[in-house]
């Protein structure tokens, strides 16, 4: 439904893993169900794991205490369906989001015996509390020195903890021969003295510190790292224009006061989805592609926006309006319309910002008048642009207050 509202229910012309995005990427910071979900479930878990001894904790802390506590179980290389212990669907979810964000890279040190989809007993992941309160939790501890499975009796000797043969043979028995092999050669002290502590982990450390209040975007951010794709018009641009600043240029827009309808004009632009003739051909075969201004040539947005005799005609009279209120020998191409002007000197930051609000506007203008069935005109985007800076003369906005105090500066002098 979401979607569907940015595009105004009809087609969607850039993908959702774009418009996930944040904005300085060249997205929409788009907020996606799934990703939002996964946010409160990890948002469950960090009250879960800081309010241990909470009323509302009694009953996962007795379901999870089966499998070692949920703090342990975080730590674990899980399968919920493999999990011996029937789960709530909630309580799979939470843990599903989890291991979403959370990645097992195979390392010796972290490869925990318990509740490990690889090691497994009838079909399901193992748990043996004695073992585990004894400190029993790496595979690797299952090694001897010359990195071969212990036998029962130097077990025994090891580490001194009561285990009846047929516990020994289900552990021992349940480790695939590929993992042993993994595993030769490592060493473990004994006692294994690392953390279990999950806040000492880097995704627990964004998830569940207790200073982190408002963190929702961060956790989701994590989520998000996993489904958004980068503007796929990145490459093709960058192999047309050299060195485009991306982020100044997908961020350039937000610089400014400025409605959503002026900033999708040139957001629409550069992810090659403005809804020129030619563009809409490729969707709809039997429209006619003359363009709206000239009826001669075809309809693209090069043409449109740029080389059409009156488009051509509306960018020299603002070439001579810059030249004549900010920089007299000025001059522009294409690429500065279409990304911004971000190459400038330092005493130039002022002009230049008014520069590229004009091009903003200058876009939308002819836009606009494609839609009303006019041509640009330079005398009518004149007073579209005046009429821009008395409307945001009485915000208090800053980005307000910056453009309409520098505007009148270059203006009256
Ligand atoms: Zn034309």
């Amino acid at each position: 439904m979401l979607n569907n509202f940015v595009w105004k229910n009809k087609t969607h012309f850039i993908r959702k893993s774009v418009l996930m995005n944040p904005l300085k990427q060249g997205g929409l910071d788009f907020l996606d169900f799934t990703t939002l979900n996964n946010t409160f479930k990890i948002n469950w878990l960090k009250n879960f794991l800081n309010n241990p001894s909470s009323l509302w904790n009694i009953i996962p802390n007795y379901i999870f205490s089966k499998v070692g506590g949920l703090n342990f179980l975080l730590l674990c290389n899980y399968n919920i369906t493999k999990i011996p212990v029937k789960l709530s669907n909630f309580h799979k979810q939470m843990l599903l989001a989890w291991s979403l964000i959370y990645k097992h890279n195979f390392s010796p040190h972290r490869y925990y015996l318990w509740n490990n989809k690889d090691i497994l007993y009838k079909n399901k992941s193992l748990f043996f509390d004695n073992w585990f309160k004894n400190n029993l939790l790496l595979v690797g501890q299952l090694f001897n020195s010359q990195g071969r499975l212990y036998n029962y009796s130097d077990f025994l000797q090891k580490y001194k903890i009561p285990i009846t043969t047929s516990e020994y043979a289900i552990v021992f028995n349940a480790i695939p021969s590929g993992v042993s092999f993994l595993l030769q050669g490592s060493t473990f002290p004994w006692p294994c003295t690392h953390s279990l502590n999950l806040a000492d982990t880097m995704i627990g450390n964004v998830c569940f510190s207790v200073e982190q209040h408002k963190n929702n975007s961060k956790i989701r951010a994590l989520f998000q790292r996993e489904l958004m794709t980068i503007p796929y018009i990145i490459p093709y641009w960058n192999n047309i224009v050299e060195n485009l600043p991306w982020e100044k240029v997908w961020s350039l827009s937000h610089k400014y006061l400025l409605t959503n309808k002026v900033k999708e004009i040139t957001f629409k632009l550069i992810h090659k989805c403005y809804p020129t003739k030619a563009f809409l051909k490729k969707y709809k075969s039997d429209i006619e592609v003359n363009c709206s201004f000239c009826h001669s040539a075809e309809e693209d947005f090069i043409h449109l926006f740029w080389q059409c005799t009156h488009t051509e005609k509306f960018w020299s009279d603002v070439l001579l309006f810059i030249q004549s209120y900010f920089i007299s020998d000025f001059s522009f191409c294409f690429k500065d319309v279409f990304f911004g002007l971000f190459d400038y000197s330092k005493e130039n930051i002022g002009k230049y910002y008014i520069i590229n609000l004009c091009f903003l506007l200058a876009k939308f203008h002819i836009h606009k008048q494609k839609f009303t069935g006019s041509k640009p005109l330079f005398s009518l985007f004149r007073d579209d642009l005046d009429r821009y800076i008395e409307t945001i003369q009485c915000s208090i906005n800053p980005k307000a207050m910056k453009t309409v105090s520098l505007y009148s500066s270059f203006l009256s002098s």
